[in-house]
C-alpha cells in the first residue's frame, strides 16, 4: 500500500508576505514541514488508520473562551483518534466519543468549554480491521472511497454546515476579500454560525460534547472492495466542490499520478485568479488546505 499526503497553511496566514510562495509539505518528497502551529488541519496515518481533522477558524478578535487555541484542539484530538484507533476495537463513533471526552479533560480546568466558541473540528477516521474498512465523518470535510468496479467515487461529506451558512452569508459575500467591511462581517457570520453549532436543526462539529460522535456518517465496506481512499479538508476539496474545476474523479486521478501537492496547488492557483471572492464567494480567500491518498494495493 501506500500513503501520500500534503499539507498546506492558508497563504498570508503563516507568513504577512502574501506574495511569498509557500512550500508545501509533501512526505513523498521531504520530511521538512511547515510550521504546523500556523496550520489548523491535522493528518495522521498508520498503515491501517488515518485521521484528518479541519479546525474550524476563528478570526482575530473572536473569543473563545480557551487558552490553547484551535491548532493546539487539532493536534489533540487527532493523535487521541490515532491512539484510540490502534488500541482500541470500538466502533469509531465510540472512539471518536472517548477522544473528544478525553481533549476536554486536558483543558477544562483551566478554559471555559461552555463557551460557544469553543475550538472544534471536523473529523473523518478509516481504519482498516477484520477484512472490513470502515470510516466515519463528522461534519463537511470529504471522504472519497475508489469502489472496485464502479465508475464514480462515493462521496461522503456533511454539508450542513454550508447549507445553514448559505443562508447567512449574503451580506458577507457582496464585500471584497481584505476590505474592512469583509473583517467586520466575517467575524458577524462566524459568531452567527456559532448559534447553530451543536444544535437540532443545525450543524454537528467535534469541540466538548461526546455524545456529538453520534452525528457522524458511518459505514463499512469489505475492505477488498476499496482500491484508494481520499480524505480531503475542505481548503483542498473546494477545487471540486467550489471552483468546480475538476470532478472527484479527476480528483482521484491527480491524487494518484501527480500527487496531493498538485491538488493544493490547483486550489492555490484558482483562489489567485479569484483573490477577492468576486466570482467564487468564500469565508476567506484562502484556506488550510490537506490531501491525502491511500492506494490500498488493486493498482
Ligand atoms: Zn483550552
Amino acid at each position: 500500500m501506500r500513503i501520500t499526503f500534503a499539507t498546506e497553511a492558508a497563504p498570508g496566514r503563516q507568513n504577512a508576505d502574501a506574495d511569498k510562495t509557500t512550500d508545501t509539505t509533501d512526505i513523498t518528497d521531504t520530511l521538512d514541514s511547515t510550521d504546523s502551529e500556523d496550520n489548523e488541519d491535522f493528518f495522521g496515518a498508520t498503515p491501517d488508520a488515518f485521521v484528518l481533522l479541519d479546525g474550524a477558524g476563528t478570526p482575530a478578535g473572536a473569543e473563545t473562551g480557551c487558552v490553547h487555541g484551535v491548532g493546539w484542539y487539532v493536534r489533540s484530538l487527532g493523535s487521541t483518534l490515532l491512539a484510540g484507533m490502534t488500541q482500541d476495537s470500538g466502533t469509531l463513533t465510540e472512539i471518536l466519543a472517548n477522544g473528544i471526552k478525553a481533549v476536554a479533560s486536558l483543558h477544562h480546568f483551566l478554559c471555559d468549554l461552555t463557551h460557544p466558541g469553543s475550538p472544534s473540528a471536523t473529523v473523518i477516521m478509516v481504519r482498516r480491521m477484520a477484512g472490513n474498512l470502515d470510516f466515519l465523518v463528522l461534519s463537511d470535510s470529504v471522504l472519497l472511497l475508489d469502489v472496485v468496479g464502479e465508475e464514480e467515487p462515493t462521496v461522503v461529506c456533511d454539508d450542513r454546515v454550508n447549507r445553514i451558512g448559505r443562508a447567512h452569508r449574503s451580506a458577507m459575500d457582496t464585500l471584497a476579500h481584505g476590505s474592512a467591511e469583509h473583517v467586520t462581517a466575517r467575524r458577524e457570520y462566524v459568531e452567527t454560525m456559532r448559534d447553530h453549532r451543536n444544535r437540532e436543526g443545525g450543524f454537528w462539529i467535534a469541540a466538548v460534547d461526546p455524545l456529538t460522535a453520534e452525528r457522524s456518517l458511518t459505514g463499512t465496506l469489505p475492505a477488498d472492495r476499496v482500491r484508494a481512499a481520499a480524505l480531503l479538508s475542505d481548503g483542498a476539496s473546494r477545487l471540486v466542490d467550489l471552483f468546480e474545476l475538476a470532478t472527484w474523479r479527476e480528483a482521484l486521478d491527480v491524487l494518484e499520478h501527480s500527487g496531493p501537492g498538485e491538488l493544493i496547488r490547483r486550489v492555490r492557483e484558482a483562489e489567485n485568479a479569484d483573490s477577492d471572492g468576486s466570482r467564487r464567494p468564500r469565508t476567506k480567500t484562502h484556506d488550510d488546505a490537506t490531501a491525502a491518498y491511500c492506494l490500498f494495493g488493486r493498482g
